[in-house]
């Protein structure tokens, strides 16, 4: 009896459940939180903690699959999916057949051996950017969660370019969902334009905002914010600051490091192109699990809001107008979406102070300072940082492809200059690969005077038919379309 009761006690301290950074403390399931955006108290969904891996285990991982690798990750942190239901999504999602390799995300050298710089390849999914990494497990995820319940749902999101051309392709034809997908009127490549304009599939609607991105995210976040509206259209969101897709991130980052290593004594860093902070917070993530990553490098380009941060301790929000379009367009980001849940964790997990620096500070005020007590917990989180210009990535493009002979996109181009003033002697610098240069043909003629390799099947897309329909920034507008659609 009273071993029995150990038990229970035990069990009941170390379950993973969600809470929010902004102090609501409820706890929540893993498949409560899958569908959903924002907590209810506008903060984001964290887990309780983070599952400490120890040696033994990165051992025994070491040798496993991508998808086998996926679902022990996934395991730790979904306390309501059955294992075996679990175990088939995720190796439908990662198959050599949809991520063009059996290894999914394989490195490539950047240069000499000895000079010890690799390229993660993230980004041969169906749209060519690492989005596809999370996005198509959450394509899967909502598919099987939502049957499960008998329910539907109208998914909203905010795009500059990648997440919405991902969400789109993870989620057309699936029974149940609907894709309202906000993006910028005219600040998307030609490409990016076409890959999510030529849907045709029913359940997929484009809207082009006649703003920013941060317009339609703020669009977004207005939409969701009127709980009695979310809750009549069944609106859930497939934006950066969803859970699972920061979650399905993690397992990339041990994916990675299995192959720069040998053994799990060693270090590496990671360099990461960023914009939202999701990508980066995975690595966080992973950091806090234990994966031995000495350094996490935020790369930014000239939206260099986070760069700012990491040298001052100052959180300085750009407006619309001080936010520049830039030849690496998917980082041109004003705010952070993702970057209220590092800070949680910088300050001791302390809802209250969170709350008073994401609400009234950044949405009065503009940003926030860290005090010095707070900013001296900093280098114990392994964060540095960078910036690249339009020039840095030119010359980036040019020297990756002239004396490293591989071509990398601008974005991930970003990520490699501010890499390489960060390297350390002796640990391996991933540099992730966030999108093909494909992408981003204009740039790279620029950079090298010919245009970048398209992978088959792509051919011609900019010819297609279009589908999208062209709106104000106006909130009301955006809830009367999906009133007549949902
Ligand atoms: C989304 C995106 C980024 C930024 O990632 P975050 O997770 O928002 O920091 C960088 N590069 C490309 C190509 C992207 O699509």
């Amino acid at each position: 009896m009273l071993a029995r009761e150990c038990r229970l006690i035990v069990s009941g301290d170390t379950a993973l459940k969600y809470l929010s950074t902004r102090g609501d403390s409820t706890a929540r399931s893993f498949s409560e939180i899958l569908l959903e955006g924002l907590a209810p108290d506008g903060g984001l969904y964290l887990p309780t903690h983070y599952p400490a891996v120890d040696t033994t285990t990165l051992a025994r991982w070491r040798g496993l699959s991508y998808a086998d690798l996926a679902f022990e990750i996934l395991s730790l942190y979904i306390d309501d999916i059955p294992p075996e239901d679990l175990k088939r999504l995720v190796s439908r999602t990662y198959t050599a057949e949809v991520f063009g390799s059996v290894a999914i995300t394989p490195l490539r050298r950047l240069g000499a051996a000895e000079e010890g710089v690799w390229i993660q390849e993230l980004s041969n999914g169906p749209t060519l950017a690492f989005k596809d990494m999370a996005m198509q497990l959450l394509g899967a995820l909502f598919e099987y969660e939502l049957a499960r319940r008998g329910q539907t749902l109208n998914i909203l999101g905010a795009t500059s370019g990648d997440t919405g051309s991902a969400a789109e392709y993870a989620m057309r034809g699936k029974q149940g969902v609907k894709v309202f997908m906000l993006s910028p009127f005219g600040r998307m490549s030609p490409f990016q334009q076409a890959q999510m304009f030529s849907l045709q599939d029913s359940n997929i609607h484009n809207l082009s905002v006649q703003g920013v991105f941060d317009d339609c995210q703020d669009i977004v976040k207005a939409v969701s914010n009127d709980l009695a509206f979310k809750r009549r259209y069944s609106i859930g969101t497939v934006n950066s600051i969803n859970w699972a897709r920061l979650l399905a991130q993690v397992v990339y980052y041990f994916a990675g490091y299995f192959q720069a290593t040998t053994h799990n004594g060693q270090k590496v860093s990671f360099a990461v192109p960023s914009g939202n902070f999701g990508n980066v917070c995975a690595g966080h993530v992973a950091r806090m699990m234990g994966l031995p990553i000495e350094q996490l490098v935020v790369a930014t380009n000239e939206n260099d809001v986070l760069d700012e941060f990491f040298r001052t301790g100052r959180y300085r929000v750009r407006a619309s107008a001080e936010t520049y379009e830039t030849s690496s367009p998917s980082m041109d980001i004003s705010k952070a979406s993702n970057f209220e849940r590092f800070v949680f964790d910088l300050l001791g997990r302390d809802g209250a102070r969170t709350a008073a620096l994401f609400g009234p500070a950044v949405s009065r005020d503009g940003g926030f300072t860290l005090t010095d007590a707070e900013r001296e917990r900093l280098p114990g989180f392994g964060f540095v940082s960078g910036r690249s210009t339009h020039a840095d990535r030119l010359a980036t493009i040019r020297d990756a492809w002239q004396r490293c002979g591989t071509m990398i996109d601008t974005h991930t181009a970003d990520g490699v200059k501010v890499a390489l003033e960060h390297r350390h002697p002796g640990t391996p610098m991933i540099v992730l690969e966030t999108a093909l240069p494909a992408k981003f043909a204009a740039t790279i003629q620029e950079a090298l005077g010919r245009e970048p390799v398209r992978p088959a099947g792509l051919d011609g897309i900019e010819a297609l038919p279009k589908r999208f329909t062209v709106v104000p920034v106006d909130v009301d507008t955006v809830k009367r379309f999906i009133e007549a659609e949902a």
